[in-house]
C-alpha cells in the first residue's frame, strides 16, 4: 500500500491550475440534459490538456462522456463524476458565484447553480485522469472515466447504459471490472443511500362556482382527505424497525376563492432502504388515493406520472474493504480524515446503475467540504446542523481546498488498487 500512497504524492499534479478549473465550472453551471458547455470542456482538457491517448467518446445518453485510456493487460476500473446542476439561485457571495439563467424542460426560465458539489466531482475526477497518466509506467488495465449528466434527475446514468454505453455495437465501452464514484473522506460496506420514487397525481373532480357546493365534485376536499391519509402508510403499515418516507410535497387545486377548479395536483417523494417496503409503498399509495377518489365521487379515475426514480445504493463487502485498506494507508487517520464508517447519504445516487446494469459490484464513496475551523467552530457551539449550508441549499460551497486534493487523491488511490502493477 506504500506504493500507491507514494504515487499519489509524487504524481499529483499542480492544484493551482485545477482552482482554476473549479472556480471556472462552479460560474458557468448547466441544467440537467443539457450540459452541452461542460461536457465540451471535460472532453476538450482530456485530450488537450492531458493526453492525446484518451480515446473519448462523447454524446452518450445525450452529454455524457466515456473516456478510455488503454494501459496494456489488466483490469478495467470505472471512476464516476456527474456533472449536472440546480435550479438554485446562489447567495454564497464569493467572486466566483453564478449569475447564470437559463430555460428548463418546460421552458421556463431558472436561476442555475453548483449546488451539489457536482464541480468539484469533475475538476477532481480530471486531476484524479492527469495524475494516473503521469503514473501511467506503475499500473496496468484500462481506466474508465465516466462524466455523466442529470444526476439530479435520476435518468443520466440509466440514459448512458439504454444508448448503448456498453452496447458493442454501439458506443462499446468495455465493462467495468470494479466501478465506483467519489463523494475528511470515507467509505462504508453495504447501505449507503435510500431509494427514491417521485410521482404527480392528478385527482379528477368537477368544478364551477364556490357557492354551488350541490354541483360540484370537489377536488379540494378529495386531496385533503387524501393527504391525511397517506400519513399513515409510514406510522402504520411500516415495521418500526425499518425505515421510510412519504412526503406530499405540494399540492395544487385552483387559486381564487370563489372558483373550484376541476382537478387537484398531488406532488409525492418516497424514500425507502429495501426493495421489498419500495413495493409495498408503491401499492398503499395506489390503494389510498384509488380509494380516496371512489369515496369523493371522482369523475374518473386519479392520474399517476413518475417523475424520478433512482435506485438503492449498497456498497460490496469486497470492493470496500479494498478501499478500506488503501485509503487507511493513504489518507491519516483521525476523526477530520479517513473513516471506515461514514454516515449515509442524505439524498439519493443513480451511480449504482452504471454498474449493476452489467452485473457488477461497487462502491460509492464520499467526502466532506465544509472548511475545518468552519466545522470545529460550529461543532463546538452545537450548531452544525443549523449552520453549515447542505447540498442543494443556495449557500451550498465546498472550501476549494483541501476537498480538491482529497477527492483528487480518492479517485486516483481508488483506481491503483486494482491497476497496480505488481
Ligand atoms: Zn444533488
Amino acid at each position: 500500500m506504500a506504493a500507491i500512497h507514494e504515487l499519489v504524492e509524487k504524481h499529483r499534479p499542480d492544484l493551482t491550475s485545477y482552482q482554476e478549473l473549479y472556480k471556472y465550472f462552479h460560474a458557468n453551471p448547466e441544467l440537467s440534459n443539457q450540459e452541452f458547455e461542460t461536457a465540451a470542456t471535460i472532453a476538450k482538457h482530456l485530450k488537450e490538456k492531458i493526453s492525446s491517448d484518451f480515446d473519448v467518446r462523447t454524446g452518450i445518453g445525450g452529454t455524457g462522456i466515456a473516456a478510455l485510456l488503454f494501459n496494456g493487460e489488466g483490469p478495467t476500473v470505472l471512476l464516476r463524476a456527474d456533472f449536472d446542476a440546480l435550479p438554485v439561485e446562489e447567495r454564497t457571495g464569493l467572486p466566483y458565484a453564478s449569475k447564470k439563467r437559463m430555460k428548463d424542460a418546460d421552458g421556463v426560465e431558472k436561476p442555475v447553480m453548483h449546488a451539489c458539489g457536482h464541480d468539484m466531482h469533475i475538476s477532481s475526477l480530471l486531476a484524479a485522469a492527469e495524475l494516473l497518466v503521469s503514473a501511467k509506467d506503475s499500473w496496468a488495465g484500462t481506466l474508465l472515466l465516466a462524466f455523466q449528466p442529470a444526476e439530479e434527475r435520476g435518468t443520466g446514468a440509466q440514459a448512458m447504459v439504454d444508448d448503448g454505453m456498453y452496447d458493442p455495437k454501439k458506443h462499446n465501452v468495455p465493462i467495468p471490472d470494479m466501478p465506483y464514484r467519489a463523494g475528511v473522506i470515507g467509505t462504508r460496506r453495504g447501505l449507503c443511500a435510500s431509494s427514491a420514487d417521485s410521482m404527480r397525481i392528478v385527482i379528477h373532480g368537477r368544478g364551477g362556482h364556490a357557492s354551488m357546493p350541490d354541483r360540484l365534485i370537489d377536488p379540494v376536499v378529495m386531496a385533503a382527505s387524501t393527504v391525511i391519509k397517506l400519513q399513515t402508510i409510514v406510522s402504520r403499515e411500516i415495521d418500526p424497525w425499518d425505515t421510510a418516507v412519504v412526503t406530499v410535497a405540494s399540492i395544487q387545486a385552483g387559486d381564487a376563492e370563489n372558483i373550484v377548479v376541476d382537478d387537484a395536483k398531488i406532488s409525492l417523494d418516497v424514500r425507502c432502504i429495501n426493495p421489498a417496503t419500495r413495493e409495498k409503498i408503491r401499492k398503499s399509495i395506489k390503494r389510498i388515493v384509488d380509494a380516496e377518489s371512489m369515496a369523493g365521487n371522482a369523475v374518473k379515475e386519479p392520474t399517476y406520472t413518475i417523475t424520478r426514480s433512482f435506485p438503492l445504493t449498497v456498497n460490496d463487502d469486497e470492493v470496500t474493504a479494498r478501499l478500506e485498506e488503501t485509503f487507511s494507508a493513504h489518507f491519516p487517520v483521525d476523526k477530520h480524515n479517513y473513516t471506515t464508517e461514514v454516515s449515509k447519504l442524505g439524498g439519493s445516487e443513480d451511480f449504482p446503475n452504471l454498474a449493476t446494469a452489467v452485473g457488477k459490484p461497487y462502491s460509492f464513496f464520499m467526502y466532506g467540504g465544509t472548511s475545518p475551523e468552519v466545522w470545529d467552530k460550529y461543532e463546538a457551539e452545537g450548531t452544525l446542523s443549523e449552520k453549515i449550508p447542505i447540498n442543494h441549499s443556495s449557500l451550498f460551497y465546498p472550501d476549494i481546498m483541501p476537498t480538491l486534493q482529497v477527492a483528487i487523491d480518492g479517485y486516483a488511490a481508488g483506481a491503483l488498487t486494482w491497476l497496480l502493477k505488481k
